[in-house]
């Protein structure tokens, strides 16, 4: 039977090429490979740039390479063994996959996938190749995502079949930074009503966090945050009080202690400096203070603080895309949002062609953007 199944063949489209450190990204043809097996092809229709694209072109020494992986877009052909999906499918891609064979995934507790993680290397999991090329030479691949292109491939465990109802446009900030300051606030911290949060760092995935303590029916979510410009929006998303550390006169921690009675109940580190992680701890509360780290640091990566912390009661608690078991449990963030529980368009301060993505990153370099949903060519 699968012998008369028509085999896909090569595409050729745009994409953004990535050529070195901290370089604008080129648009230009690449060749895309046809899906392997267990893979599939997507004609990328939207893809929101996140913080971790501009950081990892900032700082990756893996070139060239095509970014981007928060997106979304619909089947355009499946490789053999493929069942799941179809052509003309509406998916979400995933930067994390989900095999539902390994420890992790069947264990219930954990989204840390050992077969279809997070991939670092630039390459497809399946094979170490990459299915991207110019002139028969590698382009490799972001997180096994690479959205920054007409089409790409990705393997089946990492992307998400959704509704054809929900719009894609908006849905895309689902795959990554909003689905993880959702998770943080509901699977990894569980908020309970009438409790006390504060945030450091209102980007999308803090906003997101506040977005998720207010469903929870938090009480008092304090948002912490350098920019003055983030007050307004803040509130929008569920800031009850909003403090710029640069207008205080004593350490933040003291602030929040005071406001709050002795410590928050949670405190959520999302701006990716580990030294934060101890002024987010020091302004949890004895017993029972929760502090979840979000945050990729950029420099630094070692954690210190004093045990005393820990003694007293408090936990310190990482994730990664908001423990989300992504193929499980996404579709039902599609229908919170359907059903309006869940706000996504809030976040999309800017939207652009693909030709302009460059001006992406330099929004989001200049902190001038929440989320920039870019459109591929219809
Ligand atoms: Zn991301
Ligand atoms: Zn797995």
């Amino acid at each position: 039977m699968s012998s008369s199944i028509k085999q896909p063949n090569a595409i050729t489209c745009k994409a953004a090429v990535a050529w070195g450190a901290g370089e604008a990204m080129v648009m230009q043809e690449v060749e895309v490979s046809p899906p392997h097996p267990q893979e599939i092809r997507i004609k990328v229709v939207t893809t929101s740039l996140c913080r971790s694209d501009l950081s990892a072109l900032d700082s990756h020494a893996i070139f060239p390479r095509i970014f981007g992986h928060e997106a979304s877009g619909i089947v355009e052909s499946i490789g053999k063994g493929v069942t799941e999906f179809q052509e003309g499918d509406h998916v979400l891609t995933v930067f994390t996959g989900e095999c539902k064979t390994c420890r992790q995934c069947m264990s219930g507790k954990s989204n840390m996938c050992q077969v279809l993680g997070l991939e670092r290397r630039g390459v497809m999991h399946s094979d170490q190749g990459t299915r991207f090329s110019i002139n028969g030479k590698p382009v490799y691949h972001y997180c096994a995502v690479s959205s920054f292109s007409e089409y790409t491939v990705v393997h089946t465990g990492c992307a998400v079949k959704v509704s054809s109802a929900a719009p894609l446009e908006k849905i895309c900030l689902l795959s990554c930074g909003l689905a993880a300051g959702l998770g943080a606030a509901w699977n990894v911290a569980d908020i309970s009503k009438g409790s006390t949060v504060v945030i450091f760092g209102l980007g999308t995935v803090g906003l997101s966090v506040a977005q998720g303590a207010r469903i929870r029916g938090a009480s008092q979510i304090i948002g912490v945050d350098t920019n003055p410009e983030k007050c307004d929006k803040a509130k929008d998303f569920g800031i009850t009080e909003f403090i710029n550390p640069n207008d205080c006169n004593e350490p933040i921690q003291q602030v929040i202690k005071r406001i709050t009675d002795g410590g928050a109940d949670y405190s959520f580190e999302c701006i990716g400096d580990t030294g934060m992680i101890t002024t987010a701890l020091q302004s949890c509360c004895d017993g029972w203070g929760l502090t979840v780290t979000l945050g990729v640091p950029k420099v630094k990566p070692e954690v210190t603080a004093h045990y005393g912390l820990f003694l007293s009661g408090r936990t310190l608690k990482g994730s990664l895309f908001g423990g989300w078991k992504p193929k499980s449990d996404l579709p039902s963030l599609v229908d919170m949002y359907m059903n309006k529980e869940i706000q996504i368009d809030e976040f999309i301060t800017h939207n652009l062609p693909f030709e302009e993505i460059n001006k992406a990153f330099e929004l989001m370099r200049e902190g001038k953007c929440l989320r920039c949903v870019i459109h591929m060519p219809k």
